[in-house]
C-alpha cells in the first residue's frame, strides 16, 4: 500500500515506514473568501484534491514508494482578502514558524522528504513557505519543497504545459482568484458547493501587478467588489477535470523526484527577485 494517511495510522505503523522511500505530502492553505459562488475552503479542497489524485497516479506507477498524506492544514496568509467575511489570515511570521516546526518534528522522526502542496498564490504566503523550507533544509539537511513555486515559478514552465490547451482564451493573466480555473475545479470535484450564481457573474479583469504597484493590497480596492478576479461564468466541469489532472501530474512528478533524490528547481531567478523585493 503506497498511500498512507497519517491521521489513520498508529505510531508503530508510522514508525515502520522506510524513511528513504517515504515522501510526506502536506496540503495547506487559508480559509479565504472565493467570491459569492465558491466556498471559503476552495484552496484547501483544491490542494487536497490534487494531492489525492497525485497519490493515485503514483501508486499505480510506483507501488514500492510510500506517500504519507498529512491532514490538510487550514492556515495561510491572505491579507488581501481580509475585507471579506470568513477570510482568516495569519501573519507571515506565524505561518513560517508553524510550517518550520511541523517539518522539524517530521525530521526528528527521520522523515526528511516533504512536499508542501499549496494552491494559494498570494506571494507573501508563498515567500513564508519558501523561507520555512529553506531554513529547515539548511539546518537539518532535509528536502522540503514548496510545490506551487516549483510548478509555476521556475521560469521554465509554459502556459501550454501547465494549462489545458487554449482553456483560458488568452486571459491567463487576469484569471486570478475564484476565477474560471478555481470555479471549474470545484464544478468537477465538489459541484454541490458551487452556487449557481456563478453563471451570471460578469468578468472582472484586474492586472494585479499594476494594482500592487499603486499601493492597493485589498481585493476590493483593486476593483474586485464581490471578491473574484477573472471570469467564473466560463467555468465547466470538463475544464476542472483537466485542471485537476495537470496539477496532480505536476505534483506527482515532484514527489517522484523527491523519492529518487533527483534535483528539483524550487524557484526561478525572476520570481526570486520579485519575492526578495516584496515589502516586509
Ligand atoms: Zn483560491
Amino acid at each position: 500500500m503506497a498511500i498512507r494517511k497519517a491521521e489513520e495510522m498508529t505510531w508503530t505503523e508510522m514508525d515502520g515506514l522506510d524513511r528513504e522511500e517515504t515522501v510526506c505530502l502536506l496540503p495547506l492553505g487559508p480559509l479565504e473568501e472565493h467570491g459569492p459562488h465558491l466556498p471559503l475552503g476552495t484552496d484547501l479542497l483544491t490542494a487536497e484534491g490534487m494531492v489525492e489524485m497525485a497519490a493515485e497516479l503514483l501508486e499505480k506507477e510506483d507501488p514500492a514508494s510510500i506517500y504519507l498524506l498529512l491532514p490538510r492544514l487550514w492556515v495561510g496568509h491572505s491579507e488581501g482578502a481580509m475585507h471579506f467575511c470568513g477570510t482568516l489570515s495569519v501573519g507571515t511570521a506565524t505561518l513560517k514558524a508553524l510550517v518550520t516546526d511541523l517539518c522539524i518534528a517530521l525530521t526528528r522522526h527521520g522523515f526528511r522528504k516533504v512536499l508542501l502542496v499549496n494552491h494559494h498564490m498570494d506571494l507573501f504566503h508563498i515567500r513564508a513557505l519558501l523561507q520555512a523550507a529553506e531554513e529547515v533544509n539548511r539546518s537539518y539537511a532535509t528536502r522540503v519543497v514548496e510545490a506551487s513555486s516549483a510548478i509555476f515559478f521556475t521560469g521554465k514552465e509554459t502556459a501550454g504545459e501547465r494549462e489545458p490547451q487554449g482553456s483560458l482564451h488568452g486571459h491567463e493573466e487576469t484569471e486570478i482568484h475564484a476565477d474560471v480555473r478555481e470555479t471549474s475545479f470545484m464544478l468537477h470535484r465538489h459541484p454541490q458547493l458551487v452556487h449557481p450564481c456563478y453563471r451570471e457573474l460578469p468578468p472582472v479583469r484586474i492586472r494585479i501587478a499594476e494594482e500592487l504597484q499603486q499601493g492597493h493590497i485589498y481585493f476590493d480596492e483593486m476593483g474586485a467588489a464581490e471578491g473574484y478576479m477573472g471570469s467564473p461564468a466560463q467555468a465547466t466541469a470538463a475544464l476542472g477535470a483537466a485542471h485537476l489532472e495537470a496539477g496532480a501530474r505536476a505534483i506527482a512528478d515532484l514527489a517522484r523526484r523527491l523519492v529518487r533524490n533527483e534535483d528539483i528547481v524550487q524557484i526561478g531567478p525572476h520570481m526570486e527577485r520579485v519575492l526578495r523585493h516584496l515589502p516586509g
